[in-house]
């Protein structure tokens, strides 16, 4: 079986598809993780994210995979783990950027389509349930009102204590969502066989509970 975990930035969608794959002894792919390792691939170019020719080239040559230590998914850019690398805005902006560019997509949606044929997954991203797994057993589109998925964004930043200011993330979350939203290729949209879930008002165990349900009634 696999299940398909689609929503916006900070909804929530690693922790719980995290849970979940341990929980039921299945694999967590995190697909973005895949997307902001080509965005350091391009950083590190000094690529500019407007130029989709020199980015298609370089993620063309880019040899990215996934491996995985003690359960946790290791993202390899050309031979180098750089898990450590991709977790900042300035990474996360930059996938947001590339991934509008269908070369990029169609490389990572194949490595993902791959991953899923060899395993049972839990697939989290923005276009899982309806392109890279349309057939899915189980597909959900997890979401959160903008403020709530600021706040949880400034609580982590805060946690690692450094400063940061909410408005502000608010505003780069906002961005991000319309971008993903709105591009031509494989935007974020609900599945319309995906189950909606809004956590704004959920803690992690209610959600894992409410997608280990849908689970059940699909085994
Ligand atoms: O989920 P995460 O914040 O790590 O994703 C970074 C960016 O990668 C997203 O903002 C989105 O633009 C892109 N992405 C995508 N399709 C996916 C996963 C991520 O376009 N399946």
């Amino acid at each position: 079986m696999n299940i398909a975990i689609d929503g916006p930035a900070g909804a929530g969608k690693s922790t719980i598809a995290k849970r979940l794959a341990k929980d039921m002894g299945y694999i967590y792919v995190d697909t973005g993780a895949m997307y902001r390792a080509m965005a350091l691939a391009a950083i590190r170019l000094g690529l500019d994210p407007a130029d989709e020719e020199k980015i298609s080239a370089a993620g063309g040559k880019a040899d990215i995979s996934i491996r995985y230590q003690d359960g946790e998914q290791q993202v390899v850019l050309d031979g180098e783990n750089v898990n450590g690398h991709i977790r900042s805005e300035e990474v996360g902006n930059m996938a947001s950027a590339i991934s509008v560019y269908p070369q990029i997509r169609q490389k990572l949606v194949a490595l993902q389509q791959r991953l899923a044929a060899s395993a049972d997954v839990v697939m989290d991203g923005r276009d899982i349930g309806t392109c890279v797994l349309p057939e899915a057993e189980v597909k959900v589109y997890l979401t959160a009102s903008p403020q709530a998925r600021a706040a949880r964004r400034y609580q982590e930043i805060a946690a690692k204590g450094r400063v940061c200011d909410l408005a502000d993330i608010q505003k780069d979350i906002e961005e991000r969502d319309y971008r993903d939203m709105h591009r031509d290729a494989s935007p974020l949209r609900q599945a319309k066989d995906a189950v909606y879930i809004d956590s704004s008002d959920m803690g992690i165990e209610e959600v894992v509970d409410a997608i280990r349900q849908i689970c059940k009634g699909r085994q």
